[in-house]
């Protein structure tokens, strides 16, 4: 089942946190995302609502009695948010209702002045990464990112044959998965040239992002036990945002016959902010409509209430700043601009798919989408694509001309969906910056 609008999605639902209330936040009370902070003043780790520009601490909150009669008030005063994310849907939906309360304008003057204590800038806070990752799994959703790369590798041949059937996916690393703002170290790895009779080691020279969207588990299913399509959401606490930094000149020397390696494992950056599903729903919408002469989904991958509301209209972009333009004073750029909604596979089918063999996942696993791109070449969610290779270098206010990621360049991704009659809900910023090799 997806999550159902309810009075927390009032559009004139407003809070007393006055940042919260600007057209222009991505954090408004109708959004109440989920992440991992520490402080200055307190190095715990504790679980934190982003509300406008402020961070309300949960555990403050349960300290101060606030979540009384809540199931979810235990797993609030952990220092990750996976015993949260293992509760069912329905006590997470219960703890969203107590925060509208506590941060809405109504709130009775001495609970608002117990939230006020447990504020804190957002500023003034270091975001940590969410959860623990046990398995972290990387899709391939994107039929338009799928061609152009398969292109790219094998002209006769872009998409191949089991695309349109299988989700197709690899098992990424979780223990290279990294918190945004954390800095991105060159890789070294073998590297062959087209024209050359044998590999060389040495740093990457085609570095580049991959746009993608995280979604972090819920409650697991035991071993043995697939997750059926009715079932699927409600095993999905939330989503992030994802860089699947890659090696390319790496990845295209080692991919066959086992598929991505050492050239994705180095490292992937997720934003801080766990946007919950009930956050999501006034933007839910049909699945990826496939053209005529593509094959309908395998009916263990198919549902009405998939194809009717089994997407997600989530705008995607991706922003620049390479060093250069850092020391002349020049503002990031945007490089790309996509929609969530252009994925070929939905999350449920994601999460059917991957539980079809009765594989189990577990609270705070991570699944990222793929690249996000869409037909359009401005919604291409890479640069290998965006430059088609190197071949079309892409003019940056400097005069520099960028083909694949250059040591100083710093990547921004953000995300936010929007929808008349609704308040605009963000995702926040995934940021990195590139380090020389060592
Ligand atoms: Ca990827």
């Amino acid at each position: 089942m997806t999550a159902s609008i309810d009075h927390t999605h009032a559009p004139d639902l407003r809070s007393w946190v006055e940042s919260a209330n600007h057209p222009d936040t991505d954090f408004p009370i109708q959004n109440l995302p989920y992440g991992v902070f520490c402080s200055p003043g307190n190095a715990t780790a504790r679980i934190g609502v982003a509300i406008g520009d402020q961070v309300l601490d949960l555990a403050a909150c349960e300290d101060a009695g606030l979540l009384e009669g809540v199931a979810a008030a235990t797993a609030c005063t952990r220092p990750v948010l996976n015993e949260l994310m293992a509760l069912q849907a329905s006590d997470r939906t219960a703890l969203r209702h107590r925060l509208v309360e506590l941060l809405g304008e109504g709130v009775a003057d001495e609970a608002r002045a117990q939230v006020e204590g447990a504020l804190l800038p957002g500023a003034d806070v270091e975001m940590l990464l969410p959860a623990e990752i046990g398995d972290y799994t990387d899709f391939y959703a994107s039929v338009h990112h799928a061609t152009n790369v398969g292109s790219m590798m094998r002209p006769d041949n872009p998409l191949l044959p089991n695309y349109k059937y299988v989700v197709i996916g690899y098992h990424g690393r979780a223990s290279s998965v990294v918190v945004s703002g954390t800095q991105v170290k060159r890789p070294s790895g073998q590297r062959k040239a087209v024209d050359a009779d044998a590999p060389e080691f040495g740093p990457s020279r085609l570095l580049d992002y991959e746009l993608e969207v995280g979604m972090f588990v819920g409650p697991g299913n035991t071993l043995g036990e697939p997750v059926t399509m009715a079932d699927a959401e409600d095993h999905l606490f939330g989503l992030c945002l994802v860089n699947d930094w890659s090696a390319r000149d790496v990845q295209v020397w080692e991919y066959q016959p086992l598929g991505p390696f050492l050239g994705k494992s180095f490292t992937t950056s997720v934003s801080p902010w766990v946007i919950t599903l009930d956050a999501l729903a006034p933007f839910r919408c049909p699945a990826y409509a496939r053209p005529d002469g593509d094959p309908q989904p395998l009916a263990h991958l198919d549902s009405d209430d998939n194809r009717a509301r089994g997407g997600i209209e989530l705008t995607l972009e991706v922003w620049i700043q390479s060093q250069r333009m850092r020391d002349e004073g020049f503002e990031p750029v945007r490089l790309s601009r996509g929609s969530f909604s252009d994925l070929y596979w939905t999350v449920a089918q994601m999460i059917a798919h991957h539980t079809s063999n009765g594989c189990n996942l577990r609270p705070g696993d991570l699944l990222a989408s793929g690249t996000v791109s869409g037909a359009d070449k401005g919604s291409r969610g890479c640069l290998l694509e965006l430059s088609w290779r190197g071949t079309e270098p892409i003019e940056l206010p400097t005069g520099e001309e960028l083909k694949f990621l250059q040591d100083g360049d710093e990547l921004i991704m953000g995300g936010f969906c929007e929808r008349d009659g609704f308040a605009r809900v963000g995702f926040g910023e995934c940021r990195g910056i590139i380090l020389p090799a060592s």
